[in-house]
């Protein structure tokens, strides 16, 4: 089979692979002419698309054959896709012929699983070593774990990757075990522990070397010695949403737990896309792309914001975040007993909470409460959404009448349930 062929074929199997942000990397550049490509530590997927997806990266499947049967996968054994497969060196020539072209920025690898866990892996890690150590390649590297394969390779994995990424898939035990039998619960939980003390070592080698003074001998520059790093932007896992029927408050408890066990960089949302001959225990319908988009925001909260998952989703809403509204939005008006907030008075966490104030447009009106008092005119000047924030805030010539305006109801609370 061709190579570009191949490229159509295993770039569009990864196309639901939502979890491709590079945010948090560790600065790489090759100043001076040595190596390849860069990374300004910054983060270098700033192209996103509407519904949020990063599109800066060669994003392939080393190959989209799979020995196992998740339902929910498109790639799965008994899918009757067509199939292809990259050998390692291809991979490597596309990523470097892309970068040099500047199309991309780094490469984001995932795979189906061919004869075992283990050996899917090796195929993936050699292909970072290869970029990295054959080809100095400096670019921002994404690698998709796969949770069976051995410590040791999601160890070697790490030395190469920016990123590393193992999918929880779905929002319970329960589900997987329904939807994706093969796949181990308890084996993707171990994993992420491990990547997880990994990641705290390296970090601490890190700071530990930047602490400590640096010995200069003469003659010669001043130079600290490198600390090898370990995946420096973090992990990350995927869940997909609406190929069962856990409601929105259960995600969100999924996702928290995950933040608190695993440090987390993010959890990636992907709405379920309905697959041909699929098997009857799937929905024959997408959840409203508004619902994945409801989960990053209710995210957002719990992240920056100080929320916790179950303030964001109350009973009273049925478990599910509504569609018509923000959740940040939805939370005031559910309640109003804790409104209005003084942006003269109130701390840092209840100004959070005002819908329209973002963690910036915060910091912006504590600096200038300290030197005077706020007005309504002030809101304006700092970049505040005033007509957003007005009904929910009081300042020193302004208090809202009543309780803010209800929000809109267009759909009702539940649509989004599949079941
Ligand atoms: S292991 Fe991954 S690629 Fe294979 S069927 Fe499951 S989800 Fe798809």
């Amino acid at each position: 089979m061709e190579l570009k062929t191949k490229l159509a074929l295993l770039a569009d199997a990864a196309k639901y692979d939502a979890s491709c942000a590079s945010s948090g990397g560790r600065a790489r550049d090759s100043v001076g002419g040595k190596g390849l490509g860069s990374n300004d530590g910054t983060g270098i997927c700033h192209s996103f698309t509407p519904d949020g997806r990063c599109i800066s990266l060669l994003k392939v499947l080393l190959t989209n054959y799979c020995q196992f049967d998740c339902l929910y996968c498109v790639n799965r054994a008994s899918s009757n896709v067509q199939r292809a497969r990259f050998t390692v060196e291809e991979v490597v020539h596309l990523t470097l012929d892309f970068y040099r072209r500047n199309c991309i920025e780094g490469l984001f690898l995932s795979s189906g699983i061919i004869r075992s866990p283990d050996y899917t892996m090796e195929q993936v890690v050699e292909v970072a070593r290869r970029l990295r150590e054959d080809h100095d390649f400096r670019g921002y590297i994404h690698l998709k774990t796969i949770p069976e394969a051995t410590p040791e390779l999601l160890a070697r994995a790490g030395v190469y990757a920016d990123r590393l990424s193992i999918n929880i898939e779905l929002p319970t035990v329960n589900s997987l075990q329904s939807l994706a039998p093969e796949k181990d619960a308890s084996a993707i939980k171990r994993s992420m522990a491990r990547l997880r003390v990994h990641i705290d070592e390296a970090r601490q080698a890190r700071q530990e070397e930047a602490e400590r003074p640096i010995t200069v001998y003469r003659g010669a520059r001043p130079r600290r010695t490198e600390t090898p790093s370990f995946a420096a932007a973090g992990q990350s896992t995927q869940m997909i949403v609406g190929a069962d029927a856990t409601d929105d408050a259960t995600i969100l408890a999924t996702s928290a737990n995950l933040y608190a066990a695993y440090d987390l960089k993010r959890v990636y949302y992907s709405a379920f896309s309905p697959i041909p001959h699929a098997a009857s225990a799937l929905p024959l319908k997408a959840p409203p792309l508004v619902r994945e988009h409801r989960l990053y925001q209710a995210d957002w909260l719990m992240r920056y914001y100080g929320f916790e998952a179950s303030e964001i989703t109350p009973p009273q809403a049925g478990g599910m975040l509504s569609l018509d509204v923000d959740p940040k939005l939805a939370w005031a008006h559910a309640n109003p007993s804790r409104f209005p907030v003084d942006l003269n008075r109130a701390p840092r966490e209840l100004l959070l909470r005002v819908p329209g104030l973002g963690v910036k447009a915060v910091d912006r009106l504590l600096a200038a409460r300290r030197v005077r008092r706020l007005r309504a005119d002030d809101l304006k000047r700092l970049h505040v959404p005033v007509r957003k924030v007005l009904p929910f805030v009081e300042v020193a010539d302004h208090t809202p009448r009543g309780p803010a305006p209800a929000a809109p109801t267009k759909h009702s609370p539940q649509q989004g349930v599949l079941f």
